[in-house]
């Protein structure tokens, strides 16, 4: 028989998962609610109503541990989905190590991340709902173009606030939005209150998530039609790309392996939660005892160096307070960090459960990360994302930990997107222009100092 050299465990299209899964019954602690913006009282679903369809808002406050995934989303998903898990034979050879090296691939997408499986189901609600037009911010342009794609599926208008300075250095990302026939402006714009507040102070900020969250909401808070989708963060947006994880339980049974350690990057913690929370539960019962880990960036390290802590979700403090691990809702990452990973804080669930002690969070340089996925490339034929290289680094960190101790380790990783779209980064990293960077611990003290206490 032949012997493979990348193995691949595929699951027939009627292994899509039925339901997405909630943790959030299972942990031992119920997470800190999110506060109103104004009077600091915990919100309920109504206050939210401006901003989200009833669907997702619902799903955001849920107590269900599963949620069943409505029959129009599961024929989309059916187009990537499920996603394949390889065994990366190359890789674990080129790096000699006994461990076994897993990895789920979510560059298969259309939009080629882990993104659309919620960019699909925030579209099917708001649909549902009689939304017209969606709102939205990108970073990096990989959540702009997963909603676009699903807002085109639907028949929904898509308005997308691109950091300036991505929309400057990523021109096919941006084209690739305007297909699916999105219109795309570079955020801080002229078009908001909170836009032309910052331009105001700084004519030519590079911009940030924070603030093109704050343009975002504004939009959709000012008009009956318009509503605002977010890519991370937020309960609801975790909760649908469980898909991830409930695939890679199956999977990995099919190749007869249990993870030892199942490694996520983290940016808002929404690819990281989507593998690992079905791992979580599974701990929770005591049918798994695998270390989970996220990985960020040093150059933005909400996890590592932030402080969990209610702060907002956005520059302009239009949006709830939330507790979770962050830098200060004005943190604007160095513009010399190219991996990605840029927002300032971190799901408040991702944070809730690594306060439990149920995962740990390291960092990565970016000349690491870079260094990591081209050697990944090299053995596997896959360009990840640069964010998604902080996984593979972590990965291989700990399949050389397994060398150095001559014992056996399964790993698994999500590759939460390929890099296609990214290959400026890789073209800086390649010519020496890229360096190493760790965010000051006095700029976090500095933006947190104003915070007033909530607890
Ligand atoms: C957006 C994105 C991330 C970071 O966001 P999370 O919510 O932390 O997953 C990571 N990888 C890829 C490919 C992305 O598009």
């Amino acid at each position: 028989m032949l012997r493979m050299d990348t193995i691949q465990y595929n699951l027939p299209q009627d292994r899509i998962p039925r339901v997405w899964y909630n943790v959030l019954p299972d942990l031992p602690k119920p997470m800190a609610p999110p506060l109103h913006p104004g009077t600091h009282k915990p919100i309920g679903p109504d206050d939210l109503a401006p901003l989200f369809p009833m669907g997702l808002i619902l799903q955001e406050v849920s107590g269900e541990r599963e949620i069943e995934i409505p029959a129009e989303v599961r024929q989309i998903y059916a187009q990537w989905r499920p996603s394949p898990l390889y065994r990366a034979r190359r890789l674990e050879k080129a790096l000699d190590t006994p461990a076994h090296i897993y990895y789920k691939y979510e560059g298969v997408s259309p939009a080629g991340s882990h993104k659309l499986n919620t960019a699909v189901a925030q579209a099917y609600y708001n649909k549902k709902e009689g939304t017209k037009h969606l709102s939205t911010e990108t970073g990096a342009g990989q959540w702009g173009s997963a909603l676009a794609m699903a807002c085109s599926f639907f028949g929904l208008d898509c308005k997308v606030y691109m950091v300036r300075v991505s929309y400057d250095q990523k021109p096919y990302r941006r084209a690739l939005m305007e297909a699916f026939g999105a219109s795309v402006t570079a955020s801080p714009s002229m078009e908001t209150e909170s836009g032309r507040a910052i331009l105001a102070e700084h004519p030519d900020s590079n911009g940030s998530l924070g603030i093109a969250i704050s343009e975002a909401v504004e939009v959709a808070a000012k008009d009956p039609n318009t509503k605002y989708a977010l890519g991370s963060v937020l309960n609801h947006v975790l909760l649908h790309q469980t898909v991830i994880g409930q695939e890679a339980i199956e999977q990995m049974a099919l190749a007869g392996d249990d993870p030892d350690v199942i490694i996520g990057c983290t940016g808002g913690g929404s690819n990281f939660a989507g593998l690992v929370m079905p791992y979580i539960g599974r701990k929770l019962k005591g049918q798994s005892s695998a270390r989970v880990v996220a990985v960020e960036p040093a150059a933005c390290p909400s996890l590592t160096k932030g402080r969990f802590t209610y702060d907002f979700g956005d520059t302009g403090h239009l949006t709830p307070l939330v507790k979770m691990h962050t830098l200060g809702s004005t943190f604007i990452p160095p513009g010399i960090h190219a991996g990605g990973l840029r927002y300032h804080g971190m799901a408040p669930l991702v944070s809730h459960v690594l306060d439990l002690g149920l995962a740990e969070a390291v960092t990565v340089q970016q000349l690491d990360a870079f260094a990591a996925g081209i050697q990944f490339a090299r053995a596997e034929g896959i360009i990840p994302a640069p964010e998604a290289n902080h996984a593979v680094a972590a990965t291989i960190g700990e399949a050389l930990q397994a060398k150095a101790e001559g014992k056996a380790r399964t790993i698994l990783f999500n590759l939460s997107g390929h890099g296609h779209f990214d290959m400026q980064s890789y073209i800086a990293y390649q010519a020496g222009k890229l360096e190493n960077y760790e965010y000051p611990a006095e700029e976090i003290a500095m933006a947190l100092a104003g915070l007033p206490a909530f607890e």
